[in-house]
């Protein structure tokens, strides 16, 4: 199988791959991408700009060297993923009580995310200087904020602060007029 390269894509519980170029190689560590200048931009832009900001999460997923499949050393163990992942429904849980119909970050209206998703004058300038360099819309502009929100609560904070908000910023990878340039 020669495709290691892609971008999965997350609308809510379903994820979506694909490869970035038609060769499949775009942006891959090791082998060379073999499509002609301008290839890959054609080809990306196939996906159209409202579906993208359809969906929440953009990630690009690069090939794991067999080195680090095989690395001993644990990463974080799925049980303290789960209770944070638990603890973050439970604090959206109580934020939306009394909001009929919505359960989770996600399902905000814009209205909802401008009264929750209140951001200080430094994360402001962060996520102006985001949407200006990258092109976003406004929809765009929402899912930064809900993604924002809900990587704030899994880390237990009351406030959307500056590092939650950049992550956030990362999963627009799709957005940006720079892939395939
Ligand atoms: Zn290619």
């Amino acid at each position: 199988m020669a495709f290691c390269l892609a971008f999965l894509i997350s609308i809510r519980h379903c994820r979506w791959a694909m490869k970035l170029c038609p060769c499949g190689y775009y942006n891959h560590p090791e082998v060379a991408c073999v499509c002609m200048p301008g290839t890959v931009q054609k080809y990306l832009n196939k996906i159209s700009g409202p579906l993208l900001d359809r969906i929440d999460l953009h990630v690009e997923v690069v090939p794991v060297p067999f080195g680090e499949l095989t690395d001993k050393r644990l990463g974080e163990q799925s049980e303290a993923v789960r209770d944070r992942v638990i603890a973050a429904r439970k604090i959206q849980e109580e934020r939306f009580k009394d909001s009929k119909g919505v359960y989770c970050n996600a399902q905000m209206t814009s209205k909802m995310v401008r009264n929750i998703c209140i951001l200080s004058d430094t994360e402001l300038l962060l996520v102006k200087t985001a949407m200006d360099r990258l092109n976003l819309s406004a929809r765009a502009y929402d899912k930064i904020l809900k993604v924002s929100r809900t990587i704030a609560d899994l880390d237990n904070s009351p406030n959307i602060r500056t590092e939650h908000l950049a992550e956030a910023i990362n999963y627009r990878n799709l957005d940006r007029d720079t892939w395939g340039s």
